[in-house]
């Protein structure tokens, strides 16, 4: 049993493409039990390899009373309907966001055996294969809030006190123009989204790059 350190957000390599999977070895289907082991021990629905640090096509699932998967090379062939969901990450932790999913999906992958498996799937299932394939593509849940109000900290109800997003332009004069000749000034602009960092939080705890 092996559990690997969960990658939090903004690291990087959440942001990144994951490679199919061409060869199976005995090294990649162990490391698709030790993602078992690492999903189960931070009770989490689902796990993505990048999570734990590698960029290659596999997840790792288990719904409540179903038995646990591993899915290399998944993959959605068709998507039906939609329905608002609430939805965390285990590398977003403490917060939840309410988003819209597919109502079914239907999914292909290979198991631990190198079997092509074909299924349909719904409700949690559909919604966590969802999920952790955005994750091989760099799509993390936030992505698809309509609205930073839709993003709460878990346990504190939407209405409660939070930041909004930020956005502003800094003027910088560079070899003392006059004031109108704004070709002469470079402009940058910057928005802080808070929402992505805190959703209650305080500016003191956002570091601000300008
Ligand atoms: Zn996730």
């Amino acid at each position: 049993m092996a559990i690997i350190p969960i990658r939090k957000f903004p690291d990087p390599i959440l942001r990144k493409q994951s490679s199919e999977i061409k060869e199976f070895n005995n090294e990649i289907i162990q490391f698709g039990y030790d993602m078992l082991d690492t999903m189960q021990s931070a009770r989490g629905v689902g796990l993505a390899a990048p999570q734990v640090g590698r960029l290659i096509r596999m997840i790792t699932i288990q719904i409540p009373e179903n038995k646990p998967m591993i899915m290399f090379n998944p993959s959605i062939s068709n998507k039906y309907g939609s329905r608002k969901v609430e939805e965390g990450c285990l590398s977003i932790p403490g917060f939840t966001g309410l988003i819209e999913r597919s109502i079914k999906i239907d999914a292909q992958y290979l198991d631990e055996n190198k079997n092509k498996i074909k299924l349909s799937a719904e409700d949690l299932l559909s919604q966590a294969i969802e999920h952790e394939i955005d994750h091989l593509n760099g799509i993390m849940y936030t992505d698809h809030l309509k609205s930073h109000e839709d993003l709460h900290k878990t346990g504190v109800t939407p209405n409660e006190i939070h930041w909004h997003d930020v956005g502003y332009k800094i003027h910088i004069n560079k070899d003392q123009a006059t004031k109108d000749d704004i070709s002469m000034h470079e402009v940058i602009e910057k928005k802080i989204e808070l929402s992505k960092i805190k959703s209650d939080g305080s500016l003191d705890d956002a570091s601000l790059e300008i």
